[in-house]
């Protein structure tokens, strides 16, 4: 079968809310993957900064089968090991004592942390535009897409929108009756875009100010990503509520929703649920893709790399500017044919991501080495000049 036979049957048999898939992959090794023609690519995307160890890591292929041959389901009438076990880790990374609620993806633990918001007794929630949450309802009418957000209104009200990055606006629009504000440390599906130094402070000292929670969506920038455990890091606050997923599992499906010292007990018995989230064999893969980014240090290395890539691609004569922080890499180009260099790049053996005409995205493997980093820049900057001339 190859990869037009397959994209044939795709189109007959699956849903299409992504329009036609760049090609069809069949295998994956460390940061590489194979099609179904048998063309090989250097994954610089990692599932949209999901394979945070690459694929077919054997840490997470251990730990999986492991747990499956143990247990691998049970209801959450009962706990389970990895459970309680990945729950400590992560409070124990974001840096104080709370309670964790596990989900099956991003959006699902933005619905957790919105519905504990409203348990504040308050509703209105800040947002920021350009801002990217997730899909289901609630998430949505977080979401500022207003493409995304349209044709499924009415979505839960009482959201509020402020310019990211924009501290005069925030400050503005927080007053005693907000619920909370919620914001990504770096926006990741608007291009890679961080807001000016001490936004995140700012963000800190208003909710405080005014009874609000502070809600971070780490979703893409958490578990490693921006070179620390959580992107808020940098800026030396501490949220009340922490949303992850994508990296979390490395490629299994989990999320979590962190939260923090009061925000810990908002939620209650009866206030939500869910039949996958908490998982044992998603918490146990979660604890290996944590446990592998500890013992390999891939903290450190996931900033040396995202630097070499920054510099190599930096001085290109189409860059304007490179964006963000670690392996969350956004490429600023000074015309917007983003589109053109992701299709460019397919053809020579890259997979990149063009979140909008004008910015490229890059979210490999925590564990891209050295050389294929290299390999990236000579191979992406050599598309550049295609497109570019
Ligand atoms: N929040 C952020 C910041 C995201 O980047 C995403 C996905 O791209 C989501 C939420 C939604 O996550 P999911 O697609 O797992 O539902």
């Amino acid at each position: 079968m190859t990869v037009s036979d397959w994209t044939t049957r795709y189109q007959g048999s699956v849903m299409n809310t992504f329009g036609q898939p760049q090609t069809v992959l069949v295998r994956g090794e460390g940061s590489r993957v194979w099609d179904a023609d048998g063309n090989e690519y250097l994954d610089l995307l990692g599932g949209i900064a999901v394979n945070a160890l690459g694929h077919a890591h054997p840490a997470i292929l251990e730990a999986v089968t492991r747990q499956l041959q143990t247990l691998g389901h049970v209801s959450n009438f009962f706990a389970s090991e990895p459970q309680i076990e990945l729950a400590e880790k992560l409070l124990e990374l974001a840096g104080h004592p709370g309670r964790v609620f596990f989900t099956n993806s991003g959006t699902e633990a933005n619905e957790a942390a919105f519905k504990a918001t409203r348990r504040t007794g308050r509703t209105k929630v800040v947002v920021a535009e350009g801002s990217f949450h997730g899909r289901t309802m609630g998430a949505l009418a977080l979401t500022s897409k207003e493409a995304y957000r349209a044709p499924f209104e009415p979505l839960p009200g009482d959201v509020t929108w402020v310019p990211y990055g924009d501290v005069t606006a925030l400050e503005a629009a927080v007053d005693d009756s907000v619920a909370a504000v919620l914001l990504e440390p770096i926006q990741g599906e608007a291009g890679v875009i961080a807001p000016p130094d001490g936004y995140l402070n700012a963000a800190r000292d208003v909710t405080t100010e005014h009874g609000a929670l502070l809600w971070l969506d780490e979703i893409q920038t958490g578990i490693g990503r921006t070179g620390a455990w959580f992107a808020f890091e940098q800026s030396g606050i501490s949220p009340d509520l922490i949303t992850v997923a994508k990296g979390l599992g490395g490629g299994i499906p989990i999320g979590a929703c962190i939260a923090l010292g009061d925000a810990a007990t908002l939620l209650q018995p009866g206030d939500h649920g869910t039949t996958f989230g908490g998982n044992p064999v998603a918490t146990a893969a979660a604890l290996a893709v944590i446990s592998t980014i500890e013992s390999d240090k891939l903290l450190d290395h996931v900033t040396t790399i995202g630097d070499q890539l920054r510099r190599g691609l930096g001085d290109h004569p189409l860059v304007t500017a490179t964006a963000g922080r670690g392996l969350l890499v956004g490429v600023v180009l000074a015309r917007p044919v983003s589109a053109d260099i992701a299709k460019a790049a397919l053809a020579a053996g890259l997979i990149v991501n063009a979140p909008t005409p004008d910015r490229l995205r890059l979210a490999p493997p925590l564990i891209l080495s050295e050389n294929d980093a290299a390999h990236a820049v000579t191979t992406l900057r050599a598309v550049l000049d295609e497109v570019g001339s």
